[in-house]
């Protein structure tokens, strides 16, 4: 007999008892039901979205939710190596670079390569950890290039040198090859679920950034506004789990009201929630996922995925990911929806025409 095995969680556990209905199998609703009802009234458990913290989402974001992170990265995929580039590419400060590039070092996403001698200089080249980040800069490039016009910095389409079509990113299952969507993705406690993950440094949180005209703004930099910032990042994580109305999220996200109603009102101003009366008295608001907002989803699976493959050291993945279409555990891949080879960045030309 199949039982519930998602001890703290309401939402996953709703889930796998619809995932188990699909499959037909005997399932004892009645305890999921009961489980459900007996976490929610208690107190000590995870949260759901404590649950999204200690994931691989937020691994990940330690590290690459930052602005010039995201920038330094969006750079080195189109070739750049040497710091003078980058500077005068983005004129960026020397310390802030200097800084981000060390902790890409440090991370193990760029090692540091001398190519001159007299005097000394270093280039930052790419570690196949940095290069496995590809299919997240390529999917955050297909997000911006749906949602907003296109900056002339940026490649107007992308060919996939094996098979030669333009490059359409899809997310996808490795197991039967279906593409992975937010309706069709399910949770389960990993042997990692509830580790503390790495927490960044202070001097490396962010707050929001503020992008003025999002029309000029360069490639990256929109989605670095929403995922770059933790509380925003997590709104959205909540709204991907289905909790939509203001006091659900604030019980889980525990912050302060004022950080909450800002956070949520920039993700309605960016156009990826949309905030719909439910109770005219008192007024009630419930934060729906636009379609804007549930494209940037394969954004944050990517996320995860490279989080769960490069971060979790040997403690085994917070999360497993079951695709609900072959109900298998599913390691998602970002591949090229004509070909289905999985993308790597040696395989995709950029064509500015
Ligand atoms: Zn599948
Ligand atoms: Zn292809």
């Amino acid at each position: 007999m199949i039982s519930c095995n998602f001890s703290n969680c309401n939402i996953f556990c709703l889930k796998i008892v619809t995932f188990i209905k699909r499959l037909n199998k005997k399932v004892p609703l009645s305890k999921c039901y009961l489980h459900l009802r007996k976490i929610s009234l208690s107190s000590g458990h995870m949260s759901v979205l404590e649950h999204v913290r200690a994931s691989s989402i937020t691994r990940t974001l330690n590290i690459i939710g930052d602005r010039w992170t995201l920038i330094i990265l969006r750079d080195a995929f189109l070739g750049v190596t040497r710091f003078r580039d980058w500077q005068a590419k983005n004129n960026m400060a020397r310390s802030i670079l200097i800084n981000r590039l060390n902790k890409l070092v440090e991370v193990g996403c760029f090692k540091k390569v001398l190519y001159q001698e007299r005097p000394a200089r270093h280039e930052y080249q790419l570690t196949e950890q940095g290069k496995r980040l590809y299919p997240i800069a390529i999917l955050i490039w297909k997000w911006e290039e749906t949602w907003y016009t296109r900056d002339a910095d940026i490649p107007a389409k992308l060919i996939h040198k094996p098979c030669g079509h333009t490059l359409q990113p899809v997310m996808k299952c490795d197991v039967c090859d279906g593409e992975i969507t937010l309706k069709n993705i399910s949770y389960k406690d990993g042997p990692g679920a509830g580790q503390d993950c790495q927490v960044a440094p202070r001097h490396q949180r962010r707050s929001r950034i503020s992008v003025k005209n999002k029309d000029e703004a360069m490639m990256m930099e929109r989605a670095a506004d929403i995922i770059g910032d933790r509380w925003s990042n997590l709104a959205l994580s909540a709204a991907y789990l289905g909790i939509r109305r203001f006091d659900d999220i604030q019980s889980e996200l525990k912050i302060a009201t004022n950080i909450l109603s800002n956070r949520l009102s920039h993700l309605v101003d960016s156009g990826l929630l949309q905030k719909v009366l439910y109770s005219d008295k008192p007024a009630r608001y419930e934060y729906r996922l636009t379609d804007k907002g549930r494209d940037l989803f394969p954004v944050m699976l990517a996320m995860m995925t490279w989080g769960d493959d490069w971060l979790c050291e040997g403690r085994g993945v917070p999360f497993l990911i079951i695709h609900t279409t072959c109900g298998a555990e599913s390691h998602p891949q970002v591949k090229c929806a004509q070909c289905s080879k999985e993308l790597i960045s040696s395989d995709v030309q950029f064509s500015f025409d």
